[in-house]
């Protein structure tokens, strides 16, 4: 029987203060889906909407992965929390997140509520280099160095290799050996080349990270305003130009088939499976 490809696909593509509070991009995360795998990574605001609007039932998910403290990655993640929980009627799940998101830091409040937090059937705090198994695959977790420093990046373990996501990080020695080896690297490119921003990543940084690593393809999420303004798709030839690696600029609904090979479909599709079983 023939494996099929892990679905990954890019609810939101949108990312920062202002992207969020205009919806110029969606910022409603990640999904990844395979045979029987459902989750949603860094479920921002528009993550419950735009789940439904694109036939992915959120009460079919068993993990919710949050990067970070911040609004853009965390919204969600307790509605979500109720949809995968039967309405709270049954532990049920996975939520991993750093001690930042879960508890507080310095830096910021817990981002999730206690009363959510305990009715996940397993909460896994995690810090960079942790590893736990979800369903099928193995998670690690990647240092991020952001303003909130608990952030981290989470890389995905499948039969057919790695992929990563960064989250939100800006460049710094030794990334790029968190994402060795893996086949398709997501990254947070919030900015454009010549715009530098402590704690995040401009496409100048992508750059680096993408040519250290050396993926079969990179992908450019969570995009910021100035990015929008200066043109994705024209900073993905960038990063291409420079690094000879396939380089996309995410948009909302894309979705990437994740197996042997690795494949694009741009915009909304809806998943039959997931359609027949949903209420
Ligand atoms: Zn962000
Ligand atoms: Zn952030």
């Amino acid at each position: 029987m023939m494996e099929s490809d892990f679905r990954i696909v890019f609810l939101g593509t949108g990312g920062g203060r202002f992207v969020t509070m205009t919806q110029k991009r969606r910022t409603a995360g990640i999904r990844i889906m395979n045979e029987g795998l459902n989750l949603h990574l860094d479920p921002g605001p528009g993550a419950l909407v735009h789940s439904i609007d694109q036939s992915l039932n959120p009460q079919l998910l068993n993990a919710i992965l949050v990067s970070h403290c911040h609004p853009d990655h965390y919204t969600d993640a307790e509605i979500l929390i109720e949809a995968m929980t039967q309405g709270m009627t049954r532990k049920k799940g996975i939520l991993a997140a750093p001690k930042s998101v879960l508890e507080g830091s310095d830096v910021c409040d817990a981002s999730i509520s206690k009363y959510h937090q305990q009715m996940v059937e397993q909460r896994i705090e995690v810090a960079p280099g942790f590893r736990f198994p979800v369903h099928s695959i193995n998670v690690s977790t990647t240092r991020a160095k952001h303003s909130d420093p608990g952030a981290v990046g989470f890389r995905f373990m499948t039969r057919f290799g790695d992929f990563a996501y960064t989250s939100d990080s800006e460049y710094y020695v030794d990334i790029a050996k968190y994402y060795q080896g893996v086949r398709l690297l997501a990254l947070c490119v919030m900015r454009p080349s010549g715009k530098p921003w402590e704690g995040h990543m401009a496409t100048d940084d992508a750059i680096r990270i993408v040519d250290a690593v050396r993926p079969e393809m990179a992908i450019m999420t969570h995009l910021g305003m100035s990015m929008l303004r200066e043109g994705p798709e024209k900073e993905a030839k960038l990063i291409q130009g420079k690094t000879g690696v396939s380089t996309v600029a995410a948009v909302d609904g894309m979705i990437v088939l994740f197996g042997t090979s690795i494949r694009i479909h741009a915009g909304k599709q809806q998943n039959q499976n997931d359609l027949t079983s949903f209420l």
